[in-house]
């Protein structure tokens, strides 16, 4: 990982935008650079990646990565090398305790933990001690049931509480 350059773009998943310290090369994004994120680590890559059709199923890829096949093996970990230059940012910006990584990130991150992990390692020596990963066991579904348990947060956290006021107004 050298000729480092910085590279920006949307990110569909956050919505924000990310200065990503990039690994050289990548594809051409839709907005013209190259390197950007989205464009590296998305389900779309991924599906490039492996040489697969653009509308197959990731979790077809995934279990063939676990039965041993080795292009997509390597498939993942191109991702997961992109996957680890963004989030060494992140670490380092935002001092996560946690990063949980889902959908076909999560997939990522079960096959090539250790390419994502070289990357994380080179973060603030802060930063890094502070931050554990981890893949979602949530499947397909996480992004929902995250949404859910927010907008039930209130319910859950103080049930009783929540009722009275509810029965008061
Ligand atoms: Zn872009």
């Amino acid at each position: 990982m050298s000729d480092l350059s910085a590279r920006n773009c949307t990110l569909g998943a956050g919505g924000g935008r990310l200065s990503a310290r990039g690994a050289g090369g990548g594809h051409v994004c839709r907005c013209g650079a190259t390197g950007c994120w989205e464009t590296e680590i998305g389900s779309a890559a991924l599906l490039r990646a492996a040489g697969a059709d653009p509308a197959a199923d990731v979790a077809d890829l995934f279990a063939r990565a676990t039965q041993g096949q080795e292009d997509v093996i390597e498939a993942f970990g191109s991702i997961a090398d992109w996957l680890g230059v963004g989030l060494v940012n992140l670490v380092n910006m935002l001092n996560p305790q946690a990063i949980v990584l889902g959908g076909h990130l999560g997939m990522t991150y079960a096959i090539a933990s250790d390419r994502v992990l070289s990357q994380i390692d080179g973060a603030l020596p802060a930063s890094r001690e502070l931050v554990r990963m981890c893949a979602s066991r949530l499947g397909g579904d996480a992004t929902l049931i995250g949404a859910a348990e927010v907008a039930f947060s209130a319910l859950l956290e103080d049930p009783v509480g929540l009722l009275r006021r509810s029965a008061a107004s």
